[in-house]
């Protein structure tokens, strides 16, 4: 969408999110092209709007779904239970029961594994699940570290005799994410490696053919502009190729990768209007509305810069990425340029989104666009914050409309 029309959007909505829905499916394609032999869920946190669920899941993605909220979009979206895999920690009774009929569950720890057979028991039934581990290997490759998610590799194997006897349970399938936003193929590609071999062997451990390998996320999207997209289509070619020679080693078994941010992380951006503009100090501070309520991450990103001297401060995924990740876009029509400092009409300072940046000359009722507002952006804000009325979210179809 141009900038004109971004503008008049602008007049219309005071702060809006905008997904592009030909970027989604463009994603979509990439995923596709790049890995042809693996099947894709799509992590509904980083996104769980409709028409963006709708877009996703008519293109064939299953669902990876953190709760059980998330397995209900998937439901309400007809996607199948075993395209719905229902992963996350500190599920309980309640939680298993709401989705055991719609969702493979992948279980997190071994109290889980002793509510699944419960439930499967009191049902007289075979439950199929999946596990979630923590491999004794880390994402680069190095050693392990504790994790709050799934089981440590050596208790699991351990405990895994035990598991085979439990006859109302079926273990099909192993789950394990480790990483996100990586934007190095070559560590991918190792951890991908890896993840195979311990694929092949915890079937041996089975006895019996493992159905599904999730190998969970990881796929990067370039935030700053210094930063260099993944090479997806390298990484597909090599990763397919070890995926293909595995094939007679696990027969059965179906590949997973969670898309997480990949697929609408840099389909949408955020708008947000001039409400009012002052000098103070001879700085210039431009009054933006709902910013940190809105859209959080480029507040955070300056409170932890605020925090250090260090140009490049590690990365608190969802919450903060790199320095940068954000690019801002003066939707005005002035020629002029102007060094300003970005806020948010909130009752605190901290709604800072930019410091001292020269943009065009913005006046009251022009409007700022921020990209990379797909993914964790409208899910992660504080919108009822304040009591002030929220953004609205609006799709753009493939088609130009403005649903
Ligand atoms: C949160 C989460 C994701 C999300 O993807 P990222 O882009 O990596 O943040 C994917 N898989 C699992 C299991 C998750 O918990």
């Amino acid at each position: 969408m141009d900038n004109t029309t971004l503008h008049q959007l602008a007049q219309q909505h005071p702060s809006f999110y905008l997904y592009d829905q030909a970027g989604i499916l463009q994603a979509i394609t990439t995923l596709k092209t790049s890995f042809p032999t693996v099947d894709f869920l799509y992590s509904a946190k980083t996104n769980p709007h409709d028409k963006v669920i709708e877009t996703i899941t008519t293109q064939g993605f299953g669902i990876d779904a953190a709760s059980v909220g998330e397995v209900m979009l998937g439901v309400k979206h007809g996607v199948p239970k075993e395209k719905i895999q229902f992963s996350a920690p500190g599920k309980t009774m309640e939680h298993l029961f709401a989705t055991i009929d719609h969702a493979v569950i992948i279980a997190d720890s071994f109290h889980e594994l002793n509510l699944l057979a419960q439930l499967a028991q009191e049902r007289d039934t075979v439950l199929d699940i999946g596990i979630r581990i923590n491999p004794c290997f880390g994402f680069d490759g190095g050693t392990a570290t504790a994790s709050k998610f799934g089981i440590d590799q050596a208790q699991l194997f351990a405990q895994l005799p035990a598991l085979l006897q439990q006859k109302h349970l079926n273990i099909i399938g192993l789950h394990c994410h480790l990483r996100s936003q990586t934007l190095d193929g070559d560590l991918l590609l190792q951890y991908h490696k890896n993840l195979l071999f311990l694929a092949v062997d915890f079937q041996t451990a089975l006895g019996h053919p493992l159905q599904f390998l999730n190998m969970g996320s990881g796929i990067g999207i370039p935030y700053a502009t210094e930063e260099t997209a993944l090479d997806l289509d390298g990484l597909g070619r090599t990763s397919t190729t070890y995926l293909q020679s595995m094939q007679a080693t696990l027969p059965q078994t179906k590949f997973y990768i969670e898309t997480g941010r990949y697929v609408v992380g840099k389909a949408g951006v955020y708008v947000t209007r001039v409400l009012d503009k002052k000098a103070s100090q001879g700085k210039t501070i431009v009054i933006l509305c709902n910013t940190l309520n809105g859209f959080i991450r480029p507040s955070l990103e300056q409170m932890v810069l605020s925090y250090t001297n260090q140009n490049n401060p590690h990365n608190s995924e969802p919450l903060f990425t790199t320095k940068g990740a954000f690019q801002f876009t003066a939707l005005t029509k002035s020629t002029q340029s102007e060094t300003v400092t970005l806020m948010g009409n909130l009752c605190t300072a901290m709604d800072v989104m930019a410091k001292d940046i020269t943009l065009p000359k913005l006046e009251i009722g022009d409007a700022i666009l921020m990209n990379n507002a797909g993914s964790y952006a409208a899910v992660l804000s504080p919108m009822q914050f304040s009591s002030q009325q929220p953004p609205v979210e609006l799709f753009f179809t493939k088609d130009g409309q403005v649903v």
